[in-house]
């Protein structure tokens, strides 16, 4: 499958990894968009938040718990962080397997852009 996120868990193009276990996979965005900037995806290839189906309840629960001991991790759980998962194009989803965005470091402004 020609997809990035795949290639990526497969370890056929680099990434630095934070986080893998057997069915999620975390690791640092290339273009951070703050100080801590890190993508928690599933393994299993979800293309957007459209397809996520009733078998996929516990992954998508358990990202967010990944997410949550990520944020502890770097030290950011108690001053804030943001999680955001863009669907489709006018959001700005750009890669069409199913992350979420784990934003930290940096005062965070709302409404987002
Ligand atoms: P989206 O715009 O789809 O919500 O987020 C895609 C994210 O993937 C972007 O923040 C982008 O910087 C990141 N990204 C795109 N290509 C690569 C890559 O090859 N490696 C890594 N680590 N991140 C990537
Ligand atoms: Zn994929």
């Amino acid at each position: 499958m020609n997809c990035l996120f795949c290639k990526i868990i497969a370890k056929q193009i680099p990434a630095k990894t934070v986080y893998e276990d057997e069915t999620v996979f975390a690791f640092e965005d290339i273009n951070p968009q703050a100080p801590v900037h890190i993508l928690i995806i599933p393994k299993k290839h979800i293309p957007t938040t459209l397809e996520i189906g009733n078998d996929d309840h516990a992954l998508i629960g358990h990202m967010l718990q990944v997410a949550n001991s990520i944020a502890r991790e770097k030290k950011v759980a108690e001053r804030g962080f943001r999680l955001v998962m863009n669907c489709n194009r006018e959001s700005g989803q750009s890669v069409f397997h199913i992350h979420l965005h784990l934003l930290a470091g940096r005062a965070m402004h709302w409404p987002p852009g």
